[in-house]
């Protein structure tokens, strides 16, 4: 006897889209196929429904300390809104702490972050770390006993020196090298940092300080440059290389390229580089756009669509960061004030099978983008798809229903978003967290600190 039977549904995978039943028994996913109602003690009538394998969020700041205050949504409501959005495993990036020359060992930095999670979460989680120093070599011992503990990607910023997140080019050589042994994956924030901080310096001299100086001090080629070095070190090394919110036509030609020579590259991109271009930063409002890197200009916009269509871009994330209005308007009459960072944890999932909708990917291609490459990449062997033996974590998307977004249905702890009056054709209807429903049509039905860490496998 099944526990939970979904009848009468379209299942979506990476492979193709086909009408079958889909049972469930305690946490997993148990038969496939045409299943007869009496098998199961629940029936969940899902006709005219798509049943699609939870999202997976890999790139989150939940309350991430940044720009002198820290990100709107804690874990509570960031896993909160993810469930709500589909996404049932979100991505935290750990930041390891600096104190002058002093720094928080990798697990230590887990440990702390793991404490504020596990009693809140509403989705499964899982941990990037991201190395800001390795305390002359002590650190790389941790490597290893990281990717024991399921920890199997970091993260390096080639940005952000005066905020004390950054690591400089040399470390990050070794970090590729000393990940690669251990079976971790290394992700990049590419931006060239001297050339944005010698503009915003620039700027600041000449009094130039609208938000639309935040997009002109990261020229286009910051990312293009950064990201074509960063795979001058991944294939030196031959460690693979994650390559976080691609937003630029020539960063897309960068990848494809290395792709081409066959260097183990991944790249992600963020929904709101795909719907918005740097025009946004000349409205009234253009500050609450503000996030690094900016989004860029149509030409970089199209070339995104188009790598991911091609196949060229393997995830999209949401890099979800959002801050209150009060803070964004620190920076009304100073881009450099603005805290930077955006909404978009659920707004992912629905965004991306709204565009498949439309005509513009295929459903398969969005499950593909957004649950099972990540899944994939990132060491989830357990989560990412429909099929026999993952964890039950299941979507019911109801591809007719319209959906206006709008701060007042989402379910985070902000008070704006950049996706306002933004129209749907098509919403998730219920969200399945291991086999227990956490989302009905609205309304966020889960108990908190029921979402569990996600123990990954090694990158190798
Ligand atoms: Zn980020």
């Amino acid at each position: 006897m099944f526990d939970i039977l979904f009848q009468g549904g379209k299942v979506v995978t990476a492979e193709g889209v086909f009408e079958a039943d889909v049972a469930v028994t305690g946490e997993k996913i148990a038969c496939i196929g045409k299943i007869d109602a009496s098998a199961a003690s629940k029936v969940v009538d899902v006709t005219g429904k798509l049943v699609l394998p939870g999202a997976i969020d890999a790139h989150t700041h939940l309350a991430m300390p940044f720009g002198g205050t820290v990100s709107a949504d804690d874990y509570k409501a960031g896993t909160r809104a993810a469930v709500c959005g589909g996404v049932t495993t979100v991505f935290d990036y750990v930041m390891q702490k600096k104190y002058g020359d002093k720094v928080d060992g990798i697990m230590e930095s887990v440990e702390k972050r793991m404490a504020m999670c596990a009693p809140v979460a509403a989705s499964d989680y899982a941990f990037h770390v991201a190395i800001t120093n390795l305390d002359d070599g002590r650190l790389l011992s941790e490597f290893p006993v990281a990717a024991e503990a399921g920890i199997t990607s970091f993260k390096c910023f080639m940005v952000y020196r005066r905020e004390n997140m950054m690591i400089d080019d040399g470390n990050i050589l070794t970090v590729l090298e000393e990940a690669k042994k251990a079976g971790i994956l290394v992700n990049v924030h590419a931006e060239n940092c001297d050339v944005i901080d010698a503009k915003v310096a620039q700027f600041k001299r000449e009094g130039k300080l609208s938000p639309w100086y935040h997009y002109l001090s990261r020229p286009e080629f910051v990312e293009e440059e950064a990201d074509r070095r960063a795979i001058y070190w991944a294939e030196y090394t031959g460690a693979p290389l994650y390559i976080v919110h691609l937003a630029n036509a020539g960063g897309v030609e960068v990848v494809r390229e290395a792709k081409a020579r066959g260097v183990k590259i991944y790249a992600e991109t963020c929904p709101q580089y795909l719907e918005f271009t740097s025009d946004v930063y000349k409205r009234e409002d253009g500050r609450n756009f503000v996030c690094s890197p900016p989004m860029k200009g149509e030409a970089s916009r199209e070339a995104l669509w188009k790598a991911i269509s091609d196949g060229f871009i393997d995830t999209v994330a949401t890099d979800h960061c959002p801050f209150m209005q009060a803070e964004k308007d620190w920076g009304k009459e100073d881009f450099t004030k603005i805290p930077n960072g955006c909404a978009g944890i659920e707004n992912l999932y629905p965004y991306m099978l709204d565009a498949a909708g439309k005509g513009k990917i295929t459903y398969e291609r969005a499950v593909e983008l957004c649950a099972t490459n990540p899944a994939r990449i990132f060491g989830c062997t357990r989560k990412g798809a429909i099929a026999v033996g993952k964890d039950a974590d299941i979507v019911v998307y109801d591809p007719e229903k319209d959906f206006t977004i709008s701060v007042a249905n989402m379910h985070s702890d902000y008070d704006h978003t950049i996706w306002e009056g933004k129209h749907l054709h098509g919403y998730p209807v219920q969200t399945w967290l291991r086999g227990k429903l956490v989302y009905d049509n609205g309304e966020y039905v889960g108990s908190y600190g029921e979402g569990k860490f996600v123990k990954r496998a090694k990158h190798l």
